[in-house]
């Protein structure tokens, strides 16, 4: 029986390209675990898009002298481009500035508001006297009152993860002057988030499944208690507050981005001649969501969306909580966190100027951060993809091809009629592979996963060495096609293993072994090779790097 399986991804700001990290965190997780489902032929919905609105894009467009409007229809079309050249394979990626987004978002409003949810209150903001307006979130920066970094923003501070309210700061300072800015009042709606505390805990507590960090930081804020916060802003920028005498006012833009998964999913089905297939996502208790992000956005996936979803419910439609939000820690680049302003990032646009795809997929998902944070250096980057692409798995491919087609005329070697032992506990462990790997994947294990891919390469090149058929080929011709027709089989197995991870290289390799058709539409099984089937000339899967590339590339950070 078919899954139905939605896979929402955190939504970037449209201000700066997308970096490695971002892909690590989200993206490739995301893409991984969607490739895998459809493989399996279940139903799959992946869904994002750019981050229109907000004060990160109208800080960015005030200074480089643009308008919001021009700062995120650069990057959008940045996103969509680095999406497709890296394999990230979405359903749709679309953005919140869309009159689709607006409508489901303040629709959202419409019921919370209807439900007693959302309230109206006079909240303190600071206002910048010098240039006369309120100055959102991002419009101040100081010294986060949690663990001092001096650099915090109004809303986050992105040292120790806390959310902030802009008052919280210590020597605030605004952005659009040298003023200090002053408390004074505005008219704004509040979402009671304090109602759902008891019954997020009731939810959370028993989700074992969970990655322990993502449940325990979301009870320890439950434990601390929710409060209410404001959901709309003064700023001209983003979706108009659907209520008379807001006109100068705009949803805040962390209320109405966690809605962009659903309407999302509502825009797919009306593009593609469904208007209805959202509500097999959403409105199914037996369909899956999940929410792939940084650790940044924990709370707003495992408190804030979930008490949307609970208080704008009706009797009719009762929209599917987070089966789970599988978070990923940050990945450091040379051991210091990605920053725009000091450049200390690969950014993905100028790394796929320079590179293939695959071997920096491959790289960020050996050293996913779904535990704890990692690393990535050039060094390292190097050495996996001449010692595990080129060496052990590339190599692989190409020593057994090329050496069947010179000795078998371009031919797969007949099937034996018996096989011995070893072989025979070779392709048990080929076929025992997909079960394993499956497993990780759907428990979004995936370094682990890989790591079953990878080793089963392994004993495939232990297989070939003990049975060495380039000398059994001079005094025992069977016992080298069936090594030969062993690892043939065993490569397009492999190959079918590597696709969600490495989605570009992996159907070559898959019909370099013999296979003709689509990899992805085979399904998560092994196509078996016949005898006698004809193989192509092998090209190389993968380029061997001088040190002198991580040398290179290192040096590009920070400048
Ligand atoms: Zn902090």
């Amino acid at each position: 029986m078919p899954e139905t399986v939605l896979v929402c991804v955190a939504w970037p700001y449209a201000n700066t390209p997308l970096h490695a990290g971002q892909m690590a965190g989200a993206y490739l997780p995301a893409d991984i675990f969607a490739r895998y489902h459809r493989m399996k032929g279940n139903r799959v919905l992946m869904v994002s898009g750019s981050d229109a609105h907000g004060t990160p894009i109208t800080v960015r467009a005030e200074a480089e002298g643009t308008t919001p409007e021009a700062v995120y229809q650069k990057n959008h079309q940045s996103f969509v481009d680095t999406f497709e050249r890296f394999g990230v394979s979405f359903d749709l990626f679309t953005s919140t500035a869309t009159a689709n987004h607006a409508e489901v978002a303040q629709g959202i409003f419409q019921k919370l508001l209807a439900a007693g949810y959302i309230y109206p209150a006079t909240q303190t903001l600071l206002f910048d006297p010098k240039v006369g307006r309120f100055l959102p979130d991002r419009y101040v920066e100081g010294i986060c009152p949690k663990c001092g970094y001096d650099g915090a923003r109004g809303d986050q501070c992105d040292n120790c993860g806390s959310t902030l309210d802009a008052l919280e700061l210590l020597s605030p300072r605004s952005r659009l002057s040298d003023a200090t800015p002053e408390p004074r009042p505005s008219e704004h709606f509040f979402l009671k988030l304090s109602a759902f505390n008891e019954r997020l805990t009731e939810w959370v507590a028993p989700q074992d499944h969970w990655r322990a960090a993502v449940r325990n930081f979301t009870l320890g804020l439950l434990r601390e208690g929710l409060h209410d916060r404001a959901i709309t802003r003064d700023l001209e920028w983003g979706i108009p507050v659907p209520v008379e005498g807001f006109e100068g006012k705009r949803l805040y833009v962390w209320f109405e981005a966690v809605i962009g998964y659903l309407s999302a999913s509502i825009e797919w089905s009306k593009t593609h001649g469904q208007p209805e297939a959202w509500r097999d996502f959403w409105l199914d208790p037996s369909a899956r969501t999940y929410y792939f992000q940084g650790k940044d956005n924990v709370p707003f996936h495992t408190t804030i969306w979930p008490a949307m979803l609970m208080g704008s419910a009706t009797p009719d439609e009762t929209l599917a909580l987070p089966y789970d939000v599988p978070a990923n820690q940050y990945v450091t680049m040379s051991g210091a966190k990605a920053s725009s302003s000091r450049n200390w990032a690969v950014w993905m646009p100028d790394y796929l100027d320079r590179h293939e795809s695959d071997p920096l997929r491959y790289m960020l998902s050996a050293v996913m951060p779904e535990t704890s944070d990692s690393d990535f250096t050039w060094s390292e980057y190097v050495r996996r993809n001449n010692d595990e692409l080129v060496a052990t798995w590339g190599n692989l491919v190409h020593r057994v091809l090329t050496f069947t087609r010179r000795n078998f005329d371009a031919q797969v070697p007949p099937q034996p009629a018996s096989l011995s032992e070893s072989s025979q506990r070779l392709l048990d462990r080929i076929d025992g592979a997909f079960e394993d790997e499956g497993k990780h994947i759907e428990a979004v294990n995936l370094r682990a996963a890989l790591q079953v891919a990878m080793s089963v390469a392994q004993d495939a090149n232990r297989y070939l060495d003990e049975r060495a058929p380039w000398t059994a080929i001079k005094t025992d011709r069977d016992h080298a096609a069936e090594s030969l027709w062993t690892v043939i089989n065993v490569i397009s197995g492999i190959a079918t293993l590597m696709q969600p991870f490495m989605p570009f290289t992996s159907p070559r390799a898959w019909a370099l072994a013999g296979n003709t058709g689509d990899l992805q539409a085979v399904g998560w099984q092994r196509s078996v090779i016949a005898g006698g089937t004809a193989l192509p000339e092998p090209l190389p899967l993968f380029q061997k790097f001088d040190d002198s590339v991580a040398a290179e590339e290192e040096a590009r950070l920070g400048h």
